[in-house]
């Protein structure tokens, strides 16, 4: 096939990717061109991680590949809370953590029977446990009652929670009311789009844990 300039798109020196490039320009997610003759493809890989792909439209022999990960948007949350708390001098990162579809997959019955851990989960929060920079806060809408075996099986597991539905450890400011929404630097919720399944793994590399 050929590019809006008729150069050839057969480019060979990156196996298994032509194909894909080909074949998302075919499908039209070509997304300009730019005065330099660039084209910008968006591709859109099974583990949900959008990637950015650039090349110049030359001639196939002279076309080289630039690839740019973008990390998932959790990655950049915790990112950028570091940032802020190195740049603030905040002593800890506070993780507010949904449950279902978060830390254990859905049971719709209330003592969670059958529900299964995910285990890039229990990696992560038994890091940030042991952490002495990092506050797990457990953020459901499950009946506290509901919660004993899930507390327990987490603790053999090694991870504890420090506080729940809330943060008792930042009081409002004089430009901040936490009274109705708690102070928080990270959210894990699969409402705010966070995959239990995949994101944990993403999280897990990034921690190096
Ligand atoms: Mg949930």
């Amino acid at each position: 096939m050929k590019d809006a300039f008729g150069h050839e798109l057969a480019i060979g020196d990156r196996v298994g990717f032509t194909t894909a490039t080909e074949r998302y320009i075919e499908k039209g997610y070509v997304k300009r061109l730019t005065e330099k003759s660039v084209i910008v493809a968006y591709q859109y890989n099974p583990s949900r991680i959008q990637r950015e792909v650039t090349y110049p439209a030359k001639p196939a022999s002279v076309i080289k590949l630039e690839f740019q990960e973008k990390p998932p948007a959790i990655i950049q949350a915790i990112k950028r809370a570091q940032k802020i708390k190195e740049e603030r001098g905040y002593e800890y990162k506070y993780w507010f953590v949904d449950l279902h579809r978060c830390i254990i997959t859905p049971t719709y019955n209330s003592k969670n029977k059958n529900a299964e851990f995910y285990p890039d989960a229990i990696k992560v929060l038994r890091h940030l446990t042991e952490s002495e920079s990092d506050v797990i806060i457990l953020w459901t809408s499950s009946y506290l009652g509901n919660l004993d075996g899930i507390y327990e099986k987490l603790a053999s597991q090694g991870v504890r929670f420090n506080a729940t539905n809330a943060n008792p450890f930042e009081e409002s400011t004089e430009l901040c009311d936490f009274s109705k929404k708690p102070y928080f630097d990270i959210l894990i919720d699969d409402k705010a789009g966070f995959d239990g399944e995949s994101d944990w793994t993403e999280v897990a590399k990034y921690l190096g844990v």
